[in-house]
């Protein structure tokens, strides 16, 4: 005994799994009866691990070659025992994950109690197992794990667990979780609630669990097969049973009936038996018309642990050459990490033939469908399929598709329902975008499920075909911009003259509608068109026709100077057609960045910023024909071709546009030091140290009213 005693060893718990254990303790929480559900799924995730291993190596369940959750309740000890024939622990394992090992779960979990979550959202943060203190004051886990010798992990919280060598009766291989019923919770020692609680929480777990339940029998028997049986004996032969499950035996003699004329006894026996408490067929399984909402949605639940039903699920069978029946569900919410890893697993389980092979099976999904969640079962892959065999597999590619199909099939549904499909789009349009830039095939259909705000859409989004149907007679194409955000672009200057002409401009407003929009080139035959590139043809009449052509010949000698002032910094300086009330725009090449594309590249490529130069957007300066400043700055250049006024106003217009088309400056200094000799100039100041001005005076004779030109210039610094 004292031997004993020395082995075993004490361990304090990590400081914020402490913290949250005495948080389960004390917090006033009734629901307490999840923990039955968190104690399960840990016993099913250990019977999935090592049912996967004995796939591939056999030999792993030589020593039990059963699977399933065993739950005995006693109310004498006033314990409830859960028995898994799971992968086990060992005795590292027990340290480490219970007790020593932080998760980022732990205080994740804390904050969000703090922030009004719900206890029973435990699972969700990775754990679960501490939900066994709210219930039990004192927790004993026994464990036997293939690598390792059977050890026993106990703790009553207060900070510290103990480890010791497990000398009682051998597991063979799993785990047994004693929990002692604190005085106020016996009634998770009663049968009732406990077939209550897996009924509720834990149907769908796909080993069976069994109860041990007390029964009673009729049984006849005649004279001389009579036989009392020894108190003592009996007794044994009962606790031998609950130990160690074995076939129902006879427990108790009570109640005798004679029936004289057979000379036989009718006798009520009392027995124990193994219950299994989650008999139905796996969900998947069975004819979606008999399967209800609350079904699907507790199904749903058990398979995710989310708290919250689903938004929407797909049940059906594929036949024919290749079988399977897949249940396909979308979360209502997005994971807060859904895009934050760049290898981001999947949620779609693999069953073959009922037998569970793997989660986060990659072939079987594509990553545009991450956040789809739900089970296959295929009838046609061998049971001992290996992740690296499964990437050749055809099986699975026509898997794959199939999922595919259905999950648009889905999405198209949604769409019918404008609320529904609101709160999807919400959620899962990154999705939907990634999945136009990713699923060539598949392209068509995706773009029918984007919804956008546009210049005539209001506070709703719409969808291309909106858009399409409210098309101009004489428009071919259909026009976009990209940039910040939705107020930012509905102001910019390329938009009001779409927009003048009668024409809808879709906003496309997040980071990943650059790529998408790459990809996506057209809709139903239209070509989608920048409004902030190179080529915009709006359709014109003759009479605009006429206009262009006269006005670029007008402008053409102001186009080559300022071009000569500019230099390098645009490629080209044209008349635009597409402004309205601002003097000039930058305009970006067909194929090369928008501003919106560099702004993004910016701020993902810091590391790296060589690449920024050659890569970066190339930009064309276009003026505005009917604008005052454009007009007076060409009857300036036209008056003294070398006015040194013009080469600061030329530059200062060039820098306002990049400001306005959405570009950061290179340079904001020597902007700023532009912008402080025209405030200067505005307010009067005459100094002998602005050069630039002074030997530049604005009134001179080609324009009509220098005063007026200073204050609208002045309008557009502002
Ligand atoms: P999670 O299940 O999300 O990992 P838990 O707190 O529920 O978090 O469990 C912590 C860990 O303890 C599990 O990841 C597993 O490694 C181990 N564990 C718990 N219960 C068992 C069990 N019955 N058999 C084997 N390992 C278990
Ligand atoms: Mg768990």
């Amino acid at each position: 005994m004292p031997e004993e005693q020395q082995e075993v060893e004490t361990f304090a718990f990590q400081a914020e799994i402490a913290q949250l254990m005495s948080l389960i303790i004390n917090t006033f929480y009734s629901n307490k009866e999840i923990f039955l559900r968190e104690l399960i799924s840990n016993a099913s995730d250990a019977l999935d691990k090592i049912r996967y291993e004995s796939l591939t190596d056999p030999t792993k369940i030589s020593e039990v070659k059963d699977f399933h959750i065993r739950i005995i309740p006693n109310k004498d000890e006033k314990t409830l025992t859960i028995i898994d024939t799971g992968i086990g622990m060992t005795k590292a394992d027990l340290i480490n994950n219970l007790g020593t090992i932080a998760k980022s779960g732990t205080k994740a979990f804390m904050e969000a109690l703090q922030a009004g979550a719900d206890i029973s959202m435990i699972g969700q943060f990775g754990v679960g197992f501490y939900s066994a203190y709210l219930i039990a004051d004192k927790v004993t886990v026994h464990s036997k794990h293939n690598d390792d010798e059977q050890y026993i992990w106990e703790s009553s919280a207060g900070g510290s667990f103990t480890i010791r060598p497990d000398p009682g009766e051998p597991l063979g291989r799993g785990t047994k979780i004693v929990l002692h019923l604190k005085e106020d919770q016996i009634e998770y020692s009663e049968e009732r609630r406990i077939k209550e609680i897996v009924k509720k929480h834990s149907q769908f777990i796909g080993y069976p669990i069994k109860l041990l339940v007390q029964k009673e029998r009729e049984k006849e028997i005649s004279d001389d097969e009579e036989e009392e049986p020894k108190e003592g004996e009996e007794k044994e032969k009962k606790e031998k049973t609950e130990e160690s499950g074995d076939e129902p035996k006879v427990e108790d003699v009570e109640d005798e009936a004679e029936s004289k004329e057979k000379k036989k006894k009718t006798i009520k026996e009392k027995y124990i038996e193994d219950e299994e408490l989650n008999k139905t067929k796996p969900i998947w399984m069975r004819n979606p018309d008999e399967i209800t909402q609350d079904e699907y949605g507790e199904f749903y639940k058990s398979l995710t642990n989310d708290w919250d039903d689903h938004l929407a699920v797909k049940h059906f069978s594929v036949e024919g050459q290749l079988e399977f029946r897949a249940l396909l569900f979308i979360p209502k919410r997005a994971p807060f990490d859904l895009f934050e890893n760049k290898k981001q697993k999947n949620n779609i389980k693999l069953y073959v033939r009922r037998v569970f092979i793997m989660e986060n099976c990659e072939e079987l999904i594509p990553e545009y469908l991450n956040f789809v969640k739900g089970v296959v079962d295929s009838e046609d892959l061998p049971l001992n399929i290996s992740r690296e065999t499964l990437q050749q597999n055809k099986i699975l590619k026509v898997i794959r598709k199939n999922l595919v199909k259905k999950c648009l099939e889905l999405f198209d549904e949604l769409a019918e329902d404008k609320e529904m499909y609101k709160k999807f789009y919400e959620n899962f349009s990154k999705n939907m975008k990634l999945g136009i830039h990713e699923d060539s095939q598949n392209r068509k259909k995706l773009a029918e499920l984007l919804r956008y705000h546009t210049s005539s859409s209001g506070d709703e989004m719409c969808s291309l075909k909106d858009y399409v149907s409210r098309m101009k007679e004489n428009q071919k194409d259909i026009y976009f911009i990209t940039g910040e955000s939705k107020e930012i672009v509905a102001n910019s200057a390329f938009v009001e003259r779409v927009r003048k002409r009668g024409f809808e401009v879709v906003y496309m407003v997040e980071p990943i509608d650059e790529y998408c929009v790459q990809q996506l080139k057209e809709f139903d035959g239209k070509t989608l068109v920048s409004v902030t590139k190179e080529g915009l043809e709006l359709p014109e009449d003759d009479e605009e026709k006429k206009k262009r052509e006269d006005d670029k010949k007008k402008f053409e000698n102001l186009c080559k100077v300022m071009k000569d002032v500019l230099e390098k910094k645009v490629e080209k300086v044209l008349v635009s057609n597409r402004l309205v009330s601002s003097p000039c725009c930058i305009v970006t090449s067909q194929y090369g960045w928008s501003a919106n594309m560099e702004r993004i590249m910016k701020a993902q490529a810091l590391r790296d910023s060589s690449a920024l130069g050659y890569m970066a957007a190339k930009k064309n300066l276009e003026i505005n024909p009917d604008h005052p400043i454009i007009e007076n700055l060409r009857l300036k250049v036209e008056a003294d071709k070398n006015d040194k006024a013009v080469k600061d106003l030329v530059n200062l217009l060039l820098e306002t546009s990049l400001l306005c088309s959405g570009f950061g400056l290179e340079d904001p200094q020597t902007h700023a030091s532009r912008i402080y000799r025209m405030i200067k100039l505005g307010l009067g100041i005459d100094e002998d140290d602005l050069p630039v001005v002074e030997e530049a005076p604005i009134a001179e004779e080609p324009i009509p009213d220098a005063e007026a030109a200073d204050a609208s210039r002045m309008e557009e610094v502002d």
